[in-house]
């Protein structure tokens, strides 16, 4: 036990702890961004060859082009902050899945889906950005591969993810898909915590301001997904991104910061 407890503190100890860009909070990181995009990668491939794409080709576009301008605005702040590094290896995609779910995610290194269930509460172009800037800033700010390490560190004693990956694979991937909430049918999906949460938020209205979209519209969406959620089945995404009554509030806080990004375009 007394050894056991050893080697936990050295893994926490001997792994570097990555900063969140944008809010500098210390984070724990028992993976490697390199293992952990392979497996992102490999599991996106998955995802897509066993999904409908969207043949809306008009929505399609938008979704692409709202990416690359979200895209085009993180690799700029990152560059500005001195931070280009924790981009490596990202091969950035955007993919709209025809399927009635209201969901969307990023998975590490970039790779977007957004389902055709999400795209009427969005309701235009402005409002894929706030998803779009959100989403992508739960990536950047590594909070799926922190998921993940707490998840090593909770159920296989903190050990590296390629040991977990060659010791207990089925085990290694049902942690990655609870970790970054990109697999319904594995039943139970871990919400992301308000500190995420709140880190997302932030992030995202810097990203979108920075991409052209007016930030405003950011307390807009959250206002109408808090008002679909009232049926009797709540959409997918707010089973990953619990809304609190304080997070329109702390959105609309925000927004003098994020126009001082959209006035400088
Ligand atoms: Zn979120």
């Amino acid at each position: 036990m007394k050894k056991t407890l050893f080697l936990v503190f050295v893994a926490l100890f001997s792994y570097q702890c990555a900063t969140v860009p944008v809010t500098g909070r210390k984070q724990l990181s028992l993976v490697s961004n390199s293992e952990l995009m392979q497996m992102s990668f490999d599991n996106y491939k998955a995802v897509l060859d066993t999904s409908k794409l969207s043949t809306n080709k008009k929505q399609v576009e938008m979704l692409r082009r709202v990416g690359h301008r979200i895209q085009k605005a993180v690799e700029d702040y990152m560059a500005q902050n001195g931070w280009s590094a924790q981009l490596e290896g990202y091969a950035w995609e955007f993919n709209l899945i025809d399927e009635d779910i209201v969901n969307a995610w990023c998975m590490p290194g970039g790779k977007v889906v957004f389902y055709t269930g999400i795209m009427p509460i969005c309701k235009d172009e402005t409002g894929v950005a706030v998803v779009m800037g959100h989403e992508v800033a739960h990536a950047v700010a590594n909070h799926g591969a922190e998921r993940m390490s707490q998840g090593l560190l909770q159920q296989m004693g903190g050990v590296a993810l390629d040991v977990a990956l060659a010791n207990k694979p089925a085990e290694t991937r049902v942690l990655f898909g609870t970790a970054f909430g990109v697999a319904s049918n594995l039943g139970f999906m871990l919400p992301y915590s308000r500190l995420h949460e709140s880190e997302a938020d932030k992030m995202g209205l810097i990203f979108m301001a920075m991409a052209g979209y007016n930030p405003q519209a950011a307390p807009e969406f959250w206002e109408r997904m808090a008002a679909s959620s009232k049926g009797a089945q709540p959409p997918e995404f707010m089973s990953t991104h619990p809304s609190h009554e304080t997070r329109i509030k702390n959105l609309k806080a925000q927004i003098p910061e994020a126009m001082k990004y959209y006035k400088k375009r």
